[in-house]
């Protein structure tokens, strides 16, 4: 909740509850002792005796996706690259795909580079960034939802021209309704014999994918991901599509965003791919990821580059955490180390006791209390 009953708000302030009500009524605000106050209220009456309302102090700081839901300056924002996850059955060609988009687009100079995998990368398409999620899009999908985190903003739906709709297609279908993500139909392998790519709309449609030549409002693209045909021009949709979605960002706001993978290794300790959705995110910035917290010791780009900083869309590599996060999980950068140990801790506590099937939740008195 972010309110409190007159009588809750003079307690806080140290003064009688007829004194908050006389109060009010000089501002406007007609409220008897028991009346819930909303925010903007109390934030109006903490003002006028002095005392300085946090933001923090009316929501639970703990709770990370609080600050994805920061107010920010529409002025301050600017376009940013597209996020893209591929999808579809097993065998369709998924990885294929990625591979041969990664090839086509990566300057010679650069291909030198790519000595290790960061489970996503940044390519530029005409003077056009896009970045594509490397991980197998269900899991990533499916872990991700779970969690309420929303990463991807546009799904290539990957379907073999000689296979058509299957299982799993159909699953990728419902994940991305779900989600509300648009789709974009990759229909792939048309350089095989057998490719029907009639087929593949017709099974579509019965999933209310109905391609534009059929009066619907799906793209399909035919591709071979195998020998590069028709890659371009899905570029090109992708393109079109996140026009459409006037996908926006501030760079100067703080860094947040998710985990796309995260492992232990053995020399660098806690590695964690992550995915700056807004914000920019700099090397030395204090954070809390997930259930646990640190300071960003090095990152390094989709390319195996090392970056000082990375703004919205731009996936990275940190190390610097205590612990290891999980896929999934959200990040938020704080003003000071103090800041983020402190929430840090207090989230590996919460999930420790909600593991325990404790009640975690922290009451807007106990953070007062801790003012
Ligand atoms: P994934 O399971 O969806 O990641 O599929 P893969 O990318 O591993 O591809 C499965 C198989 O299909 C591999 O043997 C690929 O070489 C093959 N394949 C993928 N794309 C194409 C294509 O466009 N044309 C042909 N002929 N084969 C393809
Ligand atoms: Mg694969």
């Amino acid at each position: 909740t972010e309110s409190l009953t007159v009588a809750a708000l003079a307690k806080k302030l140290h003064r009688e509850p007829t004194e908050v009500v006389k109060k009010l009524f000089m501002v406007g605000v007609m409220a008897t002792v028991n009346q819930e106050l909303d925010k903007d209220t109390i934030e109006l009456i903490c003002e006028d005796y002095g005392v300085e309302v946090e933001e923090e102090i009316l929501v639970d700081s703990t709770d990370l996706e609080t600050y994805f839901d920061e107010e920010v300056e529409a002025g301050k924002m600017i376009e940013r690259p597209a996020v893209v996850t591929i999808m579809g059955h097993v065998d369709h060609g998924k990885t294929t795909l990625l591979d041969s988009i990664r090839k086509t687009k990566v300057t010679a100079g650069e291909a030198g580079g790519i000595t290790q995998h960061i489970g996503a990368y940044q390519i530029d398409n005409d003077g056009k960034k896009i970045t594509f999620l490397d991980t197998p899009g269900h899991a990533a999908f499916t872990t991700m939802r779970a969690r309420g985190a929303k990463v991807t903003d546009i799904t290539i739906l990957v379907v073999a021209a000689d296979d058509g709709v299957m299982p799993q297609t159909v699953e990728a279908i419902n994940h991305a309704k779900a989600a509300e993500v648009p789709i974009i139909i990759a229909v792939n392998k048309m350089d095989k014999q057998a490719a029907n790519p009639d087929r593949v709309m017709q099974e579509l449609t019965e999933h209310g994918l109905v391609s534009e030549a059929w009066g619907g409002d799906t793209i399909f693209v035919p591709v071979s991901a195998l020998n590069g045909d028709g890659i371009d021009n899905l570029l090109e949709m992708i393109g079109l599509v996140s026009e459409v979605e006037e996908l926006k960002a501030d760079p100067t706001r703080r860094a947040m965003g998710t985990v796309i993978e995260a492992e232990l290794d053995k020399g660098r300790g806690s590695v964690a791919t992550l995915l700056v959705q807004d914000g920019t995110l700099r090397v030395g910035d204090p954070i809390v990821v997930g259930n646990t917290f640190g300071r960003v010791r090095a990152m390094v780009n989709d390319i195996g580059r090392r970056v000082k900083e990375a703004g919205p869309s731009t996936p990275v590599e940190i190390t610097g955490l205590n612990d290891v996060p999980l896929a999934g999980d959200r990040f938020v950068v704080f003003e000071d180390e103090k800041t983020a140990r402190s929430i840090g801790e207090s989230r590996a506590q919460q999930a420790l006791q909600a593991q325990r099937g404790e009640k975690t939740r922290v009451s807007l008195d106990n953070l007062f209390e801790q003012m």
